[in-house]
């Protein structure tokens, strides 16, 4: 099969490898869509310590049961399916509470084993025993619901009362990607009064106004976003702060707008090759601030999400804004850094 391979730094090839060879409890996919994910992009730029290559990358995918050396499952052959991706050792302290992606020694598909930018990928035994495989409806498109991979981990941030997102709320979202998105969304069906999108990129704000946001705001270097972020909430600011943007300075500024007793979340990491950035500490003193952070997500997590995309008024067919064949794949990456594409999705049938 041909498959997009992850050479190391800046080197994504497609070149024809060996099918997966199922051993006893293993389900083979076919692939029908694996989306691109700010990570991808992050690897194949920069490289990732914990990716050793050679390795298939893609980790958001949808496929079809084709074959089965499973007993212990309900799921059979023809199944169409979402998987949740994190291979969790179900004994250590953090999986014994239920945070199994705080996993002592987790492992990852796309990481640890091979992912989903390929017309076929295996499932491990262990995660198909565990129960990590769900049906989905036949009627929406792959790529669709292969967003419920990125939205477990918006729902695993808003989850265990840590943002609240209420009624009286409103919510600042910084970055406005298809996270930034997601997260907007999340926070409207919590309920949220107010939601507005901040960004640099004017590119990306324009595509945001298409979904149901109240205001953007474009970020400027001399800081005008943070006077306009007083006027949008009347001189109080936000209730609710999103970084959904690995950037250092939107987490001070994210900080700088939040209100009294507002909660900031810092969605996702820095570079890892510099993750410090200067906060004024003054702000958590005096609002008294609750900062949070997360990390991927909850079986719990993945499985609302797998319901959510499922939904009717779910606008998975806004935030993915092109289909691309797989050998398109660094074009995927183009789409992305100039703001042109909210979410890619590759088919490898194209
Ligand atoms: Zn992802
Ligand atoms: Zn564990």
């Amino acid at each position: 099969m041909k498959a997009a391979v992850y050479k190391g730094k800046e080197a994504i090839i497609i070149e024809e490898v060996a099918m997966p060879t199922l051993e006893d409890g293993e389900v083979l996919l076919e692939i029908e869509a694996c989306n691109v994910c700010g990570t991808d992009l992050r690897t194949y730029r920069h490289g990732d310590k914990k990716i050793i290559p050679p390795r298939i990358l893609g980790h958001e995918f949808c496929g079809r049961v084709v074959e089965s050396r499973s007993k212990d499952t309900d799921i059979k052959v023809g199944d169409r399916v979402l998987m949740y991706i994190v291979l969790s050792c179900g004994e250590c302290r953090y999986c014994k509470a239920g945070r199994e992606n705080l996993c002592q020694s987790r492992t990852t598909m796309s990481y640890h084993l091979d992912g989903a930018f390929a017309p076929f990928m295996k499932v491990p035994a262990k995660a198909v025993r565990r129960r990590q495989l769900f049906k989905v409806s036949e009627e929406l498109p792959a790529g669709h619901l292969s967003l419920a991979e990125p939205l477990g981990c918006v729902i695993n941030a808003h989850g265990r009362g840590r943002l609240e997102v209420g009624l009286k709320d409103k919510v600042a979202i910084i970055g406005a990607g298809p996270i930034g998105v997601m997260h907007a969304l999340v926070s409207r069906y919590q309920g949220a009064q107010q939601v507005d999108m901040f960004d640099v990129m004017q590119a990306r704000l324009d595509k945001a106004t298409t979904f149901d946001i109240d205001h953007t705001v474009k970020a400027e270097k001399e800081g005008s976003h943070l006077e306009r972020a007083q006027e949008l909430t009347d001189g109080l600011g936000y209730d609710v702060v999103i970084v959904a943007v690995s950037v250092a300075q939107a987490q001070a500024d994210a900080l700088e707008i939040a209100g009294k007793a507002g909660r900031v979340e810092f969605f996702g990491g820095l570079p890892k090759t510099n993750p410090f950035a200067t906060l004024n500490t003054n702000h958590l003193h005096y609002k008294e601030l609750r900062i949070s952070g997360s990390y991927s997500e909850k079986m719990s997590d993945f499985q609302a999400a797998t319901a959510l995309v499922q939904k009717k008024d779910f606008p998975a067919d806004k935030i993915v804004t092109h289909t691309l064949p797989l050998g398109s794949i660094t074009e995927a990456f183009t789409l992305m850094e100039s703001g042109e594409a909210l979410k890619v999705s590759m088919n490898p049938n194209l």
